[in-house]
């Protein structure tokens, strides 16, 4: 119906992006992009009035959600070029048509359009040999100067080459390692969000592997993650540390000036906040036959996430069993017991119930009748 609609106003309507891709690679894909050679907003419009549903526009990129009567979305675009007025800027927009569109798009099997219009439906638009590398199982820059406009783009052809198990062509993985020293010039946001989408792929480690092999941490951190960093970063992921600033953190960590290095890349206060508590842990003294109590007397203001990553940063197993038990913790005493037996709120209730804890740390109470027995 979209492409009946097309015809009728003269309009050259193509499926573009991830979707095609994956269509052509037998995969799902539920994100539907449209590209409109001509007014996206307006063609939005039309097709909002003729089939129903909702439209919402973004005027500033000229693009439209349209949301159909029976609830699927679909992104309406215009077909438009980018310029880059500098390298790792970012780009200058205006107007185009779909090859001009295609071609500002990062890799050849990324730049496929599928024409929709009924009178040439299915028509696959393939300029830059995307099926070719398809085939192949290749991942290809459009142009020579691909990465020094968007340095990115390295970190993308990595997650897409560990996504279908491709390689990056020859030239393209020169490029590649030629344009690395640019990521120094990208924001941090821009950079965690691809590395955050590497986490989301679950190929983090080969992800770093690779990078490290086209110098992108030799440029940025001048670090080589080691064989010791990377199984760190195994343990920090199966903990559900699923955060990119923890990857960055992890690889920096213990190098000479580690903390002035991930500064840049701890956008949040959370973030900054862990730094200094880490920091902060690297000087609190621990010696080997302590108590658990006796750790819990200078640890229990730290989070216990906080306690259990600085574990794995320094393999300290002493403390990981103190967190992990700590962890495994359960009250044996509220608030109300001790109003119970006529103690006063304020700051001793705290202390007492501190002292529990440290009691239960060293298996001296493990049940609430002892607890109960203790505290009368
Ligand atoms: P996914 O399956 O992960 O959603 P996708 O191909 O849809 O993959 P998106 O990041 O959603 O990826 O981007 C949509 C399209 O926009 C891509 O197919 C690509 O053509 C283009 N694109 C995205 N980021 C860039 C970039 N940095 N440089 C050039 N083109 C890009």
């Amino acid at each position: 119906e979209i492409g009946a609609i097309a015809d009728s106003h003269g309009i050259n309507v193509y499926l573009i992006g991830g979707i095609v891709r994956d269509f052509l690679l037998n995969r799902l894909n539920e994100d539907i992009d449209l590209v409109v050679e001509g007014d996206g907003i307006s063609f939005a419009h039309t097709i909002r009035e003729q089939l129903g549903g909702q439209i919402k526009t973004h005027e500033q990129f000229a693009t439209a959600t349209w949301t159909t009567p029976t609830n699927i979305k679909l992104d309406i675009v215009t077909c438009r070029t980018e310029y880059y007025d500098a390298p790792a800027a970012l780009p200058t927009v205006r107007a185009s048509n779909i090859r001009e569109d295609l071609r500002r798009r990062d890799f050849s099997i990324n730049a496929l359009a599928l024409q929709i219009n009924k009178s040439d439906f299915g028509k696959l638009l393939d300029f830059f040999q995307g099926q070719e590398d398809m085939d192949n199982k290749e991942i290809r820059i459009l142009h020579n100067l691909s990465f020094i406009e968007d340095p990115t783009r390295i970190v993308r052809a990595i997650r897409f080459a560990l996504r279908f198990d491709y390689t990056l062509a020859k030239q393209t993985e020169e490029l590649a390692l030629n344009a690395s020293y640019l990521l120094k010039q990208v924001s941090a946001t821009r950079f965690l969000r691809e590395i955050q989408l590497l986490i989301n792929e679950e190929t983090i480690i080969r992800g770093v592997k690779l990078l490290d092999s086209l110098h992108v941490w030799q440029s940025l951190f001048n670090l080589k993650p080691t064989i010791e960093s990377l199984m760190k970063l195994e343990q920090v992921i199966a903990y559900h540390f699923n955060d990119a600033f923890i990857v960055i953190l992890t690889l920096n960590y213990g190098q000479h000036n580690w903390k002035q290095k991930v500064k840049r890349y701890s956008l949040t206060t959370k973030q900054n906040q862990l730094i200094q508590q880490l920091e902060a842990m690297q000087t609190v003294p621990l010696s080997k036959n302590e108590t658990m109590s006796s750790i819990h007397n200078r640890y229990h203001m730290f989070k216990e996430d906080t306690i259990l990553l600085y574990t794995i940063l320094t393999e300290n197993t002493l403390l990981r069993n103190y967190v992990e038990k700590r962890e495994q913790l359960k009250p044996l005493l509220t608030g109300q017991d001790l109003l119970m037996q006529g103690i006063k709120p304020g700051p001793i209730f705290s202390d007492i119930l501190h002292q529990l804890t440290c009691f239960q740390l060293d298996n001296e109470i493990i049940n609430r009748n002892d607890a109960l027995t203790w505290l009368q």
